[in-house]
């Protein structure tokens, strides 16, 4: 598997969201994934953003088309624009916040009526080098994903911990869903 420059031909365009609490580090997920970038500033302005990157999986080209809220679950404000046509999703706490990993329940439910049946969730626990201020142990996070049916994973957006597998495991399991369904 390897990250194609932007403008080549692609066979798939699949859409994924980002979705969590503000400031458990969705934007630094997302600038890690797409330009390998660190932000220690919060970010300027509010709205919709999205990143590209293109991935290979097996001889298919795939454009991630990866959305990020950039600040809009401050305000409750994501429409269910926001999660149409998405074919995954990144869930994300900080594990040093327990209330982020308590409203997880809250976006699930969110995801669940809103986005697609088969949408492909991935739980993250970001934030993994600051293990001295843990607040949620990993096996909490193992377990609910067990009882959710989600995978997950342990992230540092700070240190790229675990961040390419993040997106990469969720775009390989997009296209195997997509694949099956096109049999
Ligand atoms: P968002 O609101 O969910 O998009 O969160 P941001 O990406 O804006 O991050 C919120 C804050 O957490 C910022 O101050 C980031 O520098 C910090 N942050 C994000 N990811 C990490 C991480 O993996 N480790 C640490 N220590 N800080 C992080």
């Amino acid at each position: 598997m390897a990250a194609d420059s932007f403008d080549d031909e692609c066979d798939y365009l699949f859409k994924a969201v980002l979705i969590g609490d503000s400031a458990v580090g969705k934007s630094n997920l997302l600038s890690r994934f797409s330009r390998d970038e660190f932000r220690l500033d919060s970010k300027p302005t509010i709205g919709v953003e999205f990143a590209y990157r293109n991935i290979k999986v097996g001889d298919k080209l795939i454009k991630a088309q990866i959305w990020d809220t950039a600040g809009q679950e401050r305000f409750r404000a994501i429409t269910s624009s926001y999660y149409r046509g998405a074919l995954g999703a990144l869930l994300v706490y900080d594990i040093t916040r327990r209330a982020t990993f308590e409203n997880l329940k809250k976006w699930l439910r969110e995801l669940r009526d809103f986005g697609k049946p088969d949408m492909v969730i991935v739980l993250v626990g970001n934030k993994s080098d600051l293990g001295h201020s843990r607040e949620v142990d990993e096996e909490e996070g193992k377990t609910l994903a067990e009882t959710e049916g989600l995978c997950f994973m342990e992230t540092s957006a700070l240190e790229n911990l675990n961040v390419e597998e993040a997106f990469l495991h969720m775009i390989t399991k997009i296209h195997e869903v997509t694949s099956q369904k096109n049999l």
